[in-house]
């Protein structure tokens, strides 16, 4: 018993996880999927990777002793070279496998049109630089995220996109800077990614000056600490682990879903058939116990047997559509 709690921990701690992520042309990914698999399984090297014709996107841990050989694994392929590393500070999820998977695209994002070139990207800005272009006059920003995630955190005077998608945010991002092609535009994601994606779709519209944040929001939050940089964001960062959020400033931008009052408490419903992602402040969160809606909260105080046979048919669609008006109804109002 304590022989596999040692391990499992001494595992945790000799293990690295990073990100990368590279727009690049692929002939053949399914060819790349198989490449990486004998490459990295040798190494004991665990994630979640994303291969498309369009490029990669990869999460994984990487046993410290094997950091340089996986580092050189990459460099040899010659689609990744060279590709930056991201390294967490903390431990990002735990894999269980090294899973590979080829898609479609990297982010879905509906575009269709083949002269769409996706390495055509915009400048890439670090914290100082963002900083330094985002007080410009004519400067327009713009959050490529969903709203879920702009609604508890942004930049100051940065237009929120009101979608539930990437592939809607695309053309909301364009409806938003209308036929003014000239003025600079700064765009913002989480970790970059999207914005690669962002910037080549509005350089594709005519757009002629525009911008990303390099790393996004979390790289972003990272070097304005390191290097004492004024924070122009304000409120929390959304992020895609259990913890749903980050606190970048003690700004609270949202309000609570249920009673209005100021709150940036993101949640999950409590009813695991309906789940919807909301803001419930802590008062809420008692009275409703944790659930969205009134009726989720009664779906909840449903015996046991019932709410079992519920999961069992996958029954209930109404707490889900009932919340989904919901939010958008308190969203719009
Ligand atoms: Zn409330
Ligand atoms: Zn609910």
């Amino acid at each position: 018993m304590l022989a596999i709690l040692y391990h499992s921990l001494a595992k945790d701690m000799d293990s690295i996880t990073l990100s990368f992520y590279r727009y690049v042309r692929l002939e053949n990914p399914a060819d790349m999927r198989q490449t990486l698999l004998v490459a990295w399984e040798s190494l004991g090297v665990l994630g979640r990777v994303y291969l498309a014709h369009e490029g990669i996107n990869a999460q994984v841990a990487v046993p410290a002793v094997a950091m340089d050989a996986f580092r050189a694994s990459v460099d040899a392929l010659e689609p990744f070279a060279k590709v930056p590393f991201k390294i967490a500070v903390q431990h990002g999820p735990s894999f269980e496998k090294l899973r590979i998977k080829v898609r479609p695209k990297l982010v879905a994002d509906g575009i269709e049109d083949t002269s769409f070139d996706v390495t055509d990207v915009g400048t890439h800005l670090d914290a100082q630089t963002f900083n330094a272009l985002a007080s410009q006059e004519d400067v327009r920003i713009v959050d490529m995220r969903n709203q879920y995630e702009s609604r508890i955190g942004h930049f100051q005077d940065a237009h929120l996109p009101d979608a539930d998608t990437f592939e809607q945010a695309l053309p909301m991002a364009k409806a938003l800077l209308g036929e003014d092609k000239d003025a600079p535009v700064l765009l913002y994601c989480t970790g970059g990614i999207r914005c690669e994606k962002a910037s080549a779709y509005l350089k594709h519209h005519g757009y002629k000056r525009v911008h990303q944040l390099h790393g996004g929001i979390i790289q972003y939050a990272h070097d304005v600490r390191e290097q004492g940089l004024p924070n122009l964001f304000r409120g929390k960062n959304f992020v895609f682990d259990n913890r749903l959020a980050e606190r970048i400033s003690d700004d609270v931008v949202s309000h609570c879903d249920q009673c209005s009052a100021a709150s940036d408490d993101i949640r999950n419903c409590a009813n695991d058939m309906c789940h919807v992602l909301f803001i419930q402040c802590s008062t809420c969160a008692l009275a409703y116990g944790g659930a969205c809606s009134d009726a989720c909260k009664q779906f909840l105080a449903l015996p046991e047997a019932e709410r079992r046979a519920a999961h069992a048919g996958n029954a209930h669609p109404t707490a889900r559509k009932g919340i989904r008006e919901h939010t958008r109804y308190q969203k719009g109002a």
